[in-house]
């Protein structure tokens, strides 16, 4: 018997991407790869790109460089996948062996079977969201409920690579996480680029789901959050235009939904807001800020902040800085303006805020974070905290509480992991908590 062929994926980018890897694996294991941890063995490497970020792209270059030369000493096909604009479609496609969109890897088994007998036949779901994915873990998982961004921030590359947003029916969501209960999972996180928007695109006529009835954002929260058992939900990521009193209603239910939300700002000067076409003010995000806080008052908040973008000045950038002040984040994901090929803001506005300031403001806005999480921290102390056990680093459990703070346990248990404990807390940093086990839970 010949030993069978072999895959190893690399996933760069957010979680859609880890998802998208985990029905990519399915498909190859159901043709017969097995997958490896070396790409130097493998027959097969792919690649699930991520666009947001250039330095991303860059090492895709580099690497794809040194696959190719690998082939000299055995057969090996490369696969690039995921959010990857047009001019480094053109560029890449010289590079990688295959070039798929991932709405379209069901057609990759047919291409592979061209090229190796003894691929086994098989023919997957239609819709690439169907296909049952491997998930990396076996207590927390990422279920996606809707693909691609109708929102078009101007700086944004998604809507080019994922195209308009579409949304997963009810049903095959539903079934999806009830499989996942039965099997003991944890922990589900809903995933879309703007989870609040889902069922939207029954009024949008290039979606599948024209006229068709979906439900709310709200409403399949509310019923998924309905149902029995030990587990919770996540969602990530919400749009502040989107983010409607009738969905704060559903967080604030609690229950299986947790204490966290990421809500971007991304610059706390309205100038800025609406060069980045977000459709919202200052004003308008503080106003759900408060009724969020109001309603949940022991939530966890982070945003996504960019600095740098073209032409912000140090007014502007000391907007975001005092706004960041003002809401005092538990955490946030500052990033430092890159403009993208085929974006409008790359069009349009300069590229002109040096590296050096880039850097500065995000050195700024790291401290004010680092304040305002030390601060939310503290409220954990000597108080217990019930913790979904992930794994084991240094002779030391870690896992996350609800609001999504990891706390790293005195303790050694393995048979833990996976499972949910009692965590009282020790000791807390800006970025994180110690604690030890209280008793099983
Ligand atoms: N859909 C999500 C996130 C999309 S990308 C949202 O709307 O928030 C994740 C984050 O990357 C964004 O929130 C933004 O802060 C950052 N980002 C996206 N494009 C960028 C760019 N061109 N330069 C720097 N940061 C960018
Ligand atoms: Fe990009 Fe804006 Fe869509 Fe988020 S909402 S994916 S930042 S275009």
């Amino acid at each position: 018997m010949p030993s069978p062929l072999t895959y190893h994926l690399i996933v760069l980018g957010c979680q859609l991407n880890h998802s998208d890897a985990e029905r990519l694996a399915t498909l190859l294991e159901k043709i017969g790869y097995k997958k490896t941890n070396d790409p130097y063995q493998a027959d097969l490497i792919g690649v699930i790109s991520c666009a947001v970020r250039q330095s991303a792209m860059d090492r895709i270059y580099a690497q794809a460089h040194k696959w190719n030369l690998l082939k000299e000493k055995h057969p090996l096909i490369t696969l690039l996948t995921g959010c990857v604009l047009k001019s480094d479609k053109a560029k890449l496609k010289y590079k990688f062996d295959i070039l798929l969109d991932m709405k379209d890897i069901q057609t990759l088994p047919k291409l592979l079977t061209a090229r190796h007998a003894q691929i086994s036949d098989f023919i997957p779901s239609p819709s690439y969201l169907s296909i049952t994915p491997t998930y990396e873990s076996h207590f927390k998982a990422y279920v996606p409920i809707m693909t691609g961004c109708n929102k078009f921030c101007t700086y944004c590359a998604v809507p080019y690579t994922r195209g308009p947003e579409v949304s997963r029916p009810a049903e095959e969501i539903y079934q999806e996480i009830k499989n996942l209960l039965a099997q003991g999972y944890k922990e589900i996180m809903l995933l879309g680029q703007n989870v609040n928007s889902y069922g939207q695109d029954v009024k949008d006529t290039r979606s599948p789901n024209y006229r068709q009835t979906l439900p709310t954002f709200a409403e399949l929260l509310h019923e998924i959050n309905s149902w029995p058992g030990d587990f919770w939900l996540r969602f990530t990521t919400s749009h502040p235009y989107d983010m409607s009193d009738e969905l704060i209603t559903v967080m604030a239910e609690g229950n299986h939904l947790v204490e966290y939300l990421n809500l971007p700002v991304q610059s706390g000067h309205n100038e800025i807001l609406k060069k980045m076409n977000r459709h919202y003010t200052v004003e308008h995000y503080c106003e759900r800020l408060a009724k969020i806080r109001k309603l949940i008052p022991q939530i966890s908040l982070s945003t996504d902040i960019i600095v740098g973008f073209g032409n912000e000045t140090d007014e502007q950038f000391q907007a975001t800085a005092d706004l960041m002040k003002k809401i005092g984040y538990d955490m946030a994901y500052i990033s430092q303006y890159s403009p993208r090929p085929g974006t409008s803001a790359a069009r349009v506005y300069p590229d002109n805020i040096s590296k050096k300031v880039k850097t500065e403001r995000e050195k700024i806005l790291t401290e004010i974070l680092k304040e305002s999480a030390w601060r939310y921290n503290q409220k954990f102390l000597r108080k217990k905290s019930r913790v979904l056990i992930d794994g084991i680093h240094k002779d030391k459990l870690f896992g996350k509480n609800r609001e999504f703070k990891t706390i790293k346990i005195n303790s050694t248990n393995q048979d833990l992991i996976g499972h949910f404990a009692q965590v009282k807390v020790t000791t807390a940093h800006p970025w994180g908590l110690e604690g030890e086990i209280s008793n099983d839970d």
